[in-house]
């Protein structure tokens, strides 16, 4: 019997499990609160960040929001941030990306207070992940660990192979699960011999960004597959980096796409809301 993971159902149990804490911080007198920053109309973009207002909203934690013009200064972005950062009433700060070509993307993501990083990209919230000090982490892949482990499924000692290299989910994720004694492989788009590689992971997770690139003869019997990419095909459905139907046969769990991983990116990010306002308290 294959195990379909349901990103849907835990990201809402984590969501319900955040409500209650929120309620908690309230009675400390504390209103946990999330600032979102958007430069310029990017339509996916503003889907997102409507949808991480959505999620504050159902959990309780206040959001402040700027949606400043395309042709907002670098400057003035940090101006906004610098205040952002000394306000005691914000806990957490997320600047939406892409953001337009005229801003350095790194300079902004470095002007955030990293204890108010919820989005886990501050060089120091990735330094701490790879001493494996506490910190925020990169949201989706650590919704991926979070999937894994309600699901019960065992990391430690587990051949993990994770294809992708990327900032926000290949490196974070592989760290997290070396820190969760997986032996990790990372494989990109310089790694020959790719499907002899995967074909020896327990745990495969696919942060491509290529719509169905892994078919069955990547996968080892048994395997468990997540799938983080997400494209939308030519019909305007949505559908992963995985070839769901072809590796079905094959895989003792997997994440579907709409409804697995997805869905725990913005759950994440509101645990880091709570999280950053719980490192007040300390
Ligand atoms: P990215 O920055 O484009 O990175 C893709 C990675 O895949 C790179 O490291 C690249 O290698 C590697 N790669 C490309 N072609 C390859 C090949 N033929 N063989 C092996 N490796 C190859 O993408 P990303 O931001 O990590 O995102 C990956 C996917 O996840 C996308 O579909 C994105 O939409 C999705 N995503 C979903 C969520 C979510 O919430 N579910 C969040 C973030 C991203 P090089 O480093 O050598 O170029």
């Amino acid at each position: 019997m294959v195990t379909i993971i349901d990103g849907k159902k835990i990201s809402t149990d984590i969501k319900n499990e955040l409500k209650e804490q929120v309620e908690q911080l309230k009675e400390k007198n504390i209103e946990v609160c999330l600032c979102v920053i958007q430069v310029g109309a990017d339509p996916a973009s503003t889907i997102y960040v409507r949808n991480k207002k959505k999620a504050c909203e159902y959990i309780g934690i206040k959001s402040l929001s700027y949606e400043l013009p395309e042709d907002t200064a670098e400057e003035q972005l940090i101006e906004l941030i610098n205040e952002l950062n000394q306000r005691k009433d914000v806990h957490g700060i997320l600047v939406q990306l892409p953001l337009p070509k005229h801003i350095d993307e790194d300079r902004i993501i470095q002007t955030i207070s990293p204890d108010k990083d919820v989005d886990g990209f501050h060089p120091e919230s990735v330094g701490r992940l790879s001493i494996g000090h506490k910190g925020f982490v990169s949201c989706t892949p650590a919704g991926v660990v979070q999937l894994l482990k309600r699901y019960n499924i065992g990391i430690e000692g587990k051949e993990c192979v994770i294809i992708g290299r990327s900032n926000i989910v290949g490196k974070p994720m592989a760290m997290l699960m070396l820190r969760e004694n997986a032996t990790v492989t990372v494989c990109h788009s310089k790694t020959r011999n790719l499907s002899e590689i995967t074909s020896r992971a327990d745990i495969l997770i696919v942060a491509i960004g290529k719509p169905k690139f892994i078919t069955k003869e990547y996968v080892k019997q048994g395997a468990v597959v997540i799938d983080v990419g997400m494209h939308r095909n030519e019909n305007n459905k949505l559908c992963g980096d995985v070839d769901y139907d072809d590796v079905l046969e094959k895989v003792s769990a997997i994440t579907p796409v709409p409804g697995g991983v997805g869905p725990m990116t913005i759950a994440m990010l509101m645990y880091n809301c709570v999280l950053a306002a719980n490192y007040k308290l300390i």
